[in-house]
């Protein structure tokens, strides 16, 4: 996975506006699929959404993880250094490598944006999976992107986070 430039928050904002189907962490619709079994439901994400066709995705439960489940930190790296093998998703507290559900939730949210014809993802910040702008890397908050945004912007999908609205 390459270095590559990203567009600005305008021309991210814009891409949402012209998009008709766009995929959406799940969380932010109000699904209680969080790691500490909450929602993220978010009013600004639900009005932007209003004439859109919704594909809301979680791909940490969508690798079969449960909900609750222990809290994920990027260690070594972002999600672009996960993809390149120089980087790992591990649980906070016991150190349990989740490298590879992480990989595979993100490839199913792939699938799903192909599958709907998906061209535009707002997912959620700063999760290890779905952050766009910032994410933990070792328990510090960094610029950079989690694992699925990392696979989704490699394939040519425009990624924005709902603090981008
Ligand atoms: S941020 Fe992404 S992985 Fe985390 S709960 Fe929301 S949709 Fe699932």
């Amino acid at each position: 996975m390459s270095e590559r430039a990203l567009p600005s928050r305008d021309e991210r904002v814009a891409a949402l506006r012209e998009a008709r189907v766009v995929l959406v962490s799940a969380c932010l619709l109000g699904e209680a699929c969080r790691y500490d079994g909450r929602c993220q439901r978010s009013e600004r994400v639900l009005a932007a959404l209003e004439d859109k066709d919704v594909v809301p995705v979680c791909p940490e439960v969508g690798s079969g993880l449960p909900v609750p489940r222990p809290p994920v930190d990027l260690r070594g790296g972002t999600g672009v250094d996960v993809w390149a093998g120089r980087a790992t998703a591990v649980e906070r507290a016991a150190g349990i490598d989740r490298t590879e559900p992480f990989q595979r939730g993100a490839r199913l949210a792939l699938d799903a944006a192909r599958r709907f014809g998906a061209t535009v993802a707002l997912l959620k910040e700063k999760s290890p999976s779905c952050g766009s702008q910032r994410v933990y890397e070792s328990g510090q908050l960094r610029a950079g992107e989690g694992i699925t945004t990392a696979l989704l912007r490699a394939e040519g999908i425009t990624v924005l986070g709902d603090e981008d609205l």
